[in-house]
């Protein structure tokens, strides 16, 4: 590791808690709290051969790192191996989690808030950090935030996008995927997330797993099942998520969460509170 390298990640993680410890981190423009957490923050490097994995799962018009990067950048000669992907999670506060928790067959007005404006901080964050770094000279995207970034609704795996954030701060070291399709992370699967494809070689995090489901009891010896019983659509059996009927839900709850709070929110997330994996990874379970 150079000293470049050690630099740029700690400098890129102050920008990043920097950001949500500012006033830019609010659960609504008139709320005096935060919508998120201090961010986790890992990073994999560009042609890490999971990143492969996924889009052999995925269909081919998911990207690689390097397939992301040369749709920002046509004219460069950056191979995948001069790529990091820098990822974060924002971790829900525990007023919203406590509120989701006592809700039963509709989400919070907190969740829904911090699924409306919170991702516009998220997104924020996103563009903070590839301005920031641009500015000082760096080549840098958020995938997600490009104008060629696409959604596919009727694909095989069900309805899926080019770049999936989940996907890469797995790779990234940040955590694995649960029954619920959600990434249990250290500080649980109730958060958002996001990522930054940078022309750099920064040190990867280590992954402390060997399998994508290892952090979830039910996919490792059948205990737990909670979100089964949270899912208000049906959508969650022992074989996973139906996306049809999440989607279905949410498209319900998009016209409802603006009667009931004024926001055009299509968050549920029923399945992310109340739950053993909520807050963290659930030890007890796994043994
Ligand atoms: S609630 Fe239980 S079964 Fe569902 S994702 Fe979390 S740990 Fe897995
Ligand atoms: S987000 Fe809501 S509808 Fe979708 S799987 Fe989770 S609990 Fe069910």
């Amino acid at each position: 590791m150079t000293a470049t390298d050690t630099e740029l990640i700690a400098h890129i993680t102050a920008l990043a808690k920097d950001f949500i410890a500012s006033d830019e981190n609010k659960l609504c423009p008139t709320c005096d709290e935060p919508a998120w957490r201090e961010p986790l923050i890992g990073v994999s490097t560009g042609d890490d051969p999971l990143h492969e994995e996924i889009k052999a799962h995925i269909g081919d018009y998911y990207w690689l790192p390097i397939e992301a990067f040369e749709t920002a950048y046509p004219d460069t000669d950056a191979t995948a191996s001069d790529l990091s992907v820098v990822c974060w999670v924002l971790p829900q506060t525990m007023e919203t989690k406590r509120e989701h928790r006592r809700s039963h067959g509709f989400p919070s007005r907190r969740w829904m808030l911090s699924r409306y404006y919170g991702e516009m901080i998220n997104e924020r964050l996103a563009r903070h950090l590839v301005e920031t770094l641009r500015d000082e000279g760096y080549e840098v995207l958020a995938p997600h935030r490009i104008k060629q970034w696409q959604r596919f609704n009727y694909v095989p795996r069900g309805p899926s996008s080019r770049w999936s954030e989940r996907h890469a701060c797995f790779v990234s070291g940040l955590g694995t995927f649960g029954l619920s399709h959600g990434l249990i992370t250290p500080k649980g699967i109730a958060h958002r997330c996001g990522s930054i494809i940078i022309r750099a070689r920064i040190p990867p995090t280590e992954r402390p797993y060997d399998t994508h489901t290892a952090y979830c009891p039910y996919l490792v010896n059948g205990k737990c099942g909670a979100c089964i019983r949270r899912c208000p659509a049906g959508a969650i059996s022992d074989k996973g998520i139906d996306k049809e009927k999440c989607g279905e839900f949410h498209k319900w709850l998009h016209n409802m969460s603006r009667k009931m709070y004024g926001v055009d929110g299509h968050g549920c997330g029923l399945c992310q509170a109340g739950v053993p994996c909520e807050s963290g990874i659930p030890r007890k379970l796994l043994r």
